[in-house]
């Protein structure tokens, strides 16, 4: 074990944290770790990827009494990360708005493919891209969620796309052109001016 935490005679004590873990790494972590996206992005993203959001249905799970199942944002349905990102109705009307912008590769089909959806997605700048916008679009229907189940208030369709457009331009602008392609670059200069 500390052979492989040993490189060049020094030993790299974060890797050896991770052999002590004795853990595998989880296969779609680079996507959701992509350093473009913003980390409270990623972190949500990390949440409701492995179903770990405090959604009612988990809270039930949890033994706690509720006054509702339903979903805050439309309250016509159990909520459940299931519900929450493929099946209610704002999540449905900002899905199609992100394929609008990016394409429709952006979100996977269903819940349970999320993992190998972006298991599955090509090396690159436009994976990376397509990771930072479902992680910017995750953290934004949570924390719409979450406005709604306290102050009772859910942003537009129209807001939300603002507030994606204006995450991910914000990181595209951090991106160092003289380091890209030029296909790359063409692609960011297209999605800025969308
Ligand atoms: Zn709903």
């Amino acid at each position: 074990m500390l052979e492989k935490a040993v490189k060049k005679n020094k030993v790299n004590i974060r890797n050896l944290y991770v052999q002590l873990l004795n853990k595998e790494r989880v296969q779609f972590a680079n996507v959701v770790w992509s350093n473009l996206a913003i980390p409270k992005h990623r972190f949500v993203l990390w949440q409701a990827t492995l179903g770990n959001l405090l959604t009612r249905d988990n809270l039930v799970h949890c033994h706690l009494k509720l006054d509702s199942v339903m979903c805050p944002t439309c309250d016509l349905q159990q909520e459940s990360h299931c519900h929450l990102y493929f099946n209610c109705q704002f999540s449905r009307q900002v899905r199609d708005r992100v394929a609008a912008w990016l394409g429709n590769d952006v979100w996977p089909i269903q819940f349970e493919e999320w993992s190998s959806w972006m298991i599955g997605k090509p090396k690159g700048l436009k994976q990376k891209m397509a990771a930072t916008a479902l992680a910017a679009s995750v953290y934004l229907i949570w924390w719409n969620r979450n406005s709604c189940l306290f102050n009772f208030c859910s942003m537009t369709v129209d807001r939300f796309d603002h507030w994606l457009k204006f995450y991910l331009k914000a990181r595209i602008a951090r991106l160092p052109r003289t380091k890209l392609k030029s296909k790359d670059i063409a692609f960011i200069e297209k999605l800025i001016l969308m």
